[in-house]
């Protein structure tokens, strides 16, 4: 299905971000799988997919880092010629009331979670207007789309994705190229380990499905995202959330 593209995946080491990156690869994509401090992650994921016959390669950078992303875009483009599917996925939490949130937790997670987005787009997209094609994923969250008290710094940075993806899917589908940002709701990652088991279950009752959801659930979403049949919707933000957020 995705036979000779090639797809990088930012925060791929672990969680969400390395199930996209298996289920690219297991459908034909050649996958840069980036990460950012956990190289053995990285390469087990990079290990994992070549075991299955697939193409893989781990890649660190940070994406908050103007500078550094640029250079590993440059170095993806030499390499590869192209990249055709960008899924921005890189994201962290560091949460706290907004009465004792620190500019330092409020600028590490805008940094990551939306900057982060931004360099990439930005990097990349003078390749995606050449080819007169590509797909771009932005993980964003249901915190961006209804608030989440506690997470300010981290809803705002969701929030603000939304507005980056539909800002660039208006300048970017004139070349054929979509834009569209994924919600997830709670998913079982260790981003989401850290909960108490009351907030757990107090997550499940707010999910009408009932359940947490997997990094597969996230993933196959963003299979169909990158691939041909979903080459009308862009500007779009499509919920994981078991229908938490209707
Ligand atoms: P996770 O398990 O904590 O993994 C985060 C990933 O992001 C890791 O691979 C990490 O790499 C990478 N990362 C962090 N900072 C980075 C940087 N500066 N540059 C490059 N990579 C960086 O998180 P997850 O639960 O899989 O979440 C993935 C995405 O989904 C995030 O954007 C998150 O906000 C979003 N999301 C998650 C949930 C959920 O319930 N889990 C819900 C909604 C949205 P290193 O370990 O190498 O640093």
């Amino acid at each position: 299905m995705l036979k000779g593209k090639v797809a990088l995946v930012t925060g791929a080491s672990r969680g969400i971000g390395r199930e996209i990156a298996l289920t690219l690869a297991g459908n034909g994509a050649s996958v840069i799988v980036n990460y950012n401090g956990s190289r053995e992650r990285a390469e087990e994921v990079v290990a994992a997919i070549t075991g299955q016959g697939g193409s893989a390669e781990a890649i660190r950078c940070s994406v908050a880092d103007f500078e550094e992303s640029g250079r590993m875009v440059r170095d993806i483009l030499e390499q590869y010629g192209r990249v055709d599917i960008l899924v921005n996925n890189a994201g962290i939490t560091r949460d706290n009331l907004i009465m004792r949130m620190s500019e330092a937790d409020y600028d590490e997670v805008m940094d990551t979670n939306l900057k982060g987005a931004f360099h990439m787009i930005r990097h990349l997209s003078r390749s995606f207007i050449r080819q007169r094609s590509g797909r771009i994923i932005n993980i964003s969250s249901v915190s961006g789309v209804t608030g989440n008290a506690g997470q300010s710094n981290y809803s705002a940075s969701k929030a603000g994705l939304i507005g980056l993806t539909k800002s660039v899917a208006r300048e970017l589908a004139s070349r054929g190229i979509c834009v569209n940002a994924v919600a997830p709701g709670f998913i079982e990652t260790e981003m989401t380990e850290v909960l108490s088991d009351k907030i757990k279950e107090g997550i499940k009752r707010a999910v009408p499905l009932g359940k947490m959801g997997t990094p597969r659930d996230v993933a196959e979403l963003v299979l169909f995202l990158a691939g041909e049949s979903a080459g009308y919707i862009t500007g779009q933000v499509l919920h994981v959330d078991g229908g938490m957020v209707m």
